[in-house]
C-alpha cells in the first residue's frame, strides 16, 4: 500500500496553488459580497488547461484520473476560494462524464472541446421541486416530435444556469418500466432562454456561483442532443455520481483545511489573559481533532478515487468520502469560528463565509441521511429503508 503522491501529482498541486494565489481572500470576499460569476478565475483555470484535466486527450483534455481531478479541486478550495471557486469550475471538470462514456463520437467532438477551452459553461439539471431525492418521481417531460423532442417542466437549485450556454438535463420520455427510473432520458443541449426562464434563488452562501429555478416551457431539443439510448438516462447519470461525490468531498476537505489554517494562525497570534489563546488545551484540542478528521476523510477520498481510476466498484467509498469530508469540513469551519471568538463573525476574517459554504457539501448532491441509508443497505445488508 503506497500513500505517497507521484511527482506529477505534486506538480499538479503546486501549479494549481500558484495560479490560485492570484485570486486572494479579498477577491473571494468581494465576490461573496457582490455576487457575479468569477469569470476571470474561470478563464485563468481554462487558459492554464486545467478544465480538461480528466477529459479525453483526443478532445483537448489531459486524460488524467479522478485522483488528479480531486487533488486539483481540493487545492482550489484550500487556497481560500472555497466553494465559490470550486463550484465555478466543478461542472466543467466531470459534469460531462456521461457524454465521455455514453456519447457518440460526433457528440464528443461537438461538445467537449468548447467546454475544455472554457468557451462554454454548462449546468446540470436533475433536482425538481416535487421529487426531491426520489429521482424516479421526476416530472419534467420530453415528448418526441419528428426530429426533435419538446421539454417542459421545472427544475430547482440548478447551479451556474445564469451563465451557462449548455444544459445537461434528465427528463421523462416514457412512463416508468420494470425499474421506476426507466423512462428517463438524458440530453445535452442549448440553454435557450426563449423557452427557459432562469430565476436565481437567494441563498445562504456562495453568492458568486448562482443556483436557480428553471421554468421550462416547450423547449425544442434536437434528437441528436439525446445521449445514448432513449429511456436509459438514469443509468448514465449513475455512472457519474461516484466521481462527483469524490470531487465534492475533496472540495470540502480543501475548505476545511483553509478554515483550520486560519484558526491555527489566529490561535498563535491572539493574546488573552497574557498568553496566546492557542496555548490553552481547550483551544488546541478541537483544532487537533479537526486535523485528524480532515486527514481521515482525505484517505477515504483517495481510496475512492484510486478504486474509480482502476475501474473497480467504489460506491461505498465514494459515498463515505462525501459524508466524512462534509462533516469534517463543517466541524473545522465551526471550530475556526469559535477559535476566532467574536471576530469569527466578522466578514474580514473570512471564517463566516467558509462556515456558510460548509453547508453545501452536507446538503448536496445527496444528503447525509441518504448516504447512511445507502451504506446500511448496500454494505451492511440491512433492508432498504427509502
Ligand atoms: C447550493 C446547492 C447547489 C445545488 N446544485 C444543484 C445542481 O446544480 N443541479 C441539481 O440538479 N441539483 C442541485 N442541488 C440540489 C441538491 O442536489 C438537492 O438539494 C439534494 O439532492 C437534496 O434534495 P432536496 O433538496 O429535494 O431534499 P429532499 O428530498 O426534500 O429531502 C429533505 C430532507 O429529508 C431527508 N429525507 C428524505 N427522504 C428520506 C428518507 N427516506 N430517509 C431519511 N431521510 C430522508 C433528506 O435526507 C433531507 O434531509 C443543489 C443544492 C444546493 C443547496
Amino acid at each position: 500500500m503506497d500513500f505517497s503522491f507521484t511527482p506529477e501529482q505534486f506538480a499538479i498541486r503546486d501549479s494549481v496553488a500558484k495560479l490560485c494565489e492570484r485570486f486572494d481572500a479579498t477577491y473571494w470576499l468581494e465576490r461573496d459580497r457582490d455576487g457575479g460569476f468569477p469569470d476571470d478565475f474561470h478563464r485563468a483555470i481554462a487558459d492554464a488547461g486545467w478544465l480538461g484535466i480528466a477529459m479525453p486527450a483526443e478532445h483537448g483534455g489531459a486524460g488524467l484520473g479522478i485522483t488528479e481531478a480531486a487533488l486539483m479541486m481540493q487545492t482550489i478550495s484550500e487556497s481560500g476560494a472555497g466553494f465559490s471557486g470550486a463550484s465555478a469550475v466543478h461542472m466543467n471538470i466531470f459534469g460531462l462524464n456521461p457524454v465521455v462514456v455514453f456519447g457518440s463520437a460526433e457528440q464528443k467532438k461537438r461538445w467537449l472541446p468548447p467546454l475544455i477551452r472554457g468557451e462554454q459553461k454548462a449546468c446540470f439539471a436533475v433536482t425538481e421541486p416535487d421529487a426531491g431525492l426520489n429521482t424516479a418521481k421526476l416530472k419534467t417531460s420530453a415528448r418526441r416530435e419528428g426530429d426533435h423532442y419538446v421539454l417542459r417542466g421545472q427544475k430547482i437549485w440548478i447551479s451556474t444556469a445564469q451563465v451557462a450556454a449548455k444544459l445537461l438535463i434528465l427528463a421523462r420520455t416514457a412512463p416508468a418500466g420494470a425499474k421506476p427510473t426507466d423512462g428517463l432520458s438524458l440530453f445535452y443541449t442549448d440553454l435557450d432562454r426563449r423557452y427557459v426562464e432562469v430565476r436565481e434563488i437567494e441563498k445562504m452562501g456562495r453568492k458568486a456561483v448562482d443556483s436557480n429555478l428553471l421554468f421550462i416551457e416547450e423547449l425544442p431539443v434536437p434528437a441528436v442532443d439525446l445521449i445514448g439510448a432513449d429511456s436509459k438516462g438514469f443509468d448514465y447519470i449513475l455512472h457519474g455520481l461516484n466521481p462527483e461525490r469524490i470531487l465534492i468531498a475533496a472540495e470540502a476537505i480543501g475548505l476545511g483545511r483553509a478554515a483550520l489554517a486560519r484558526a491555527v494562525a489566529y490561535a498563535g497570534e491572539r493574546v488573552v489573559f497574557d498568553r496566546p489563546i492557542g496555548q490553552n488545551q481547550a483551544i488546541q484540542h478541537p483544532l487537533a481533532r479537526c486535523w485528524m478528521e480532515l486527514e481521515a476523510a482525505q484517505l477515504m477520498v483517495l481510496k475512492a478515487a484510486s478504486l474509480y481510476d482502476k475501474g473497480q466498484p467504489c460506491g461505498a467509498e465514494a459515498n463515505a468520502a462525501k459524508f466524512l469530508a462534509a462533516e469534517a469540513c463543517f466541524r473545522a469551519c465551526e471550530t475556526a469560528m469559535l477559535t476566532h471568538g467574536g471576530m469569527g463573525y466578522a466578514k474580514e476574517y473570512h471564517i463566516e463565509r467558509y462556515f456558510r459554504e460548509a453547508m453545501i457539501p452536507r446538503l448536496a448532491p445527496v444528503s447525509p441521511q441518504l448516504i447512511l441509508c445507502f451504506i446500511a443497505e448496500k454494505v451492511l445488508g440491512l433492508p432498504k429503508s427509502y
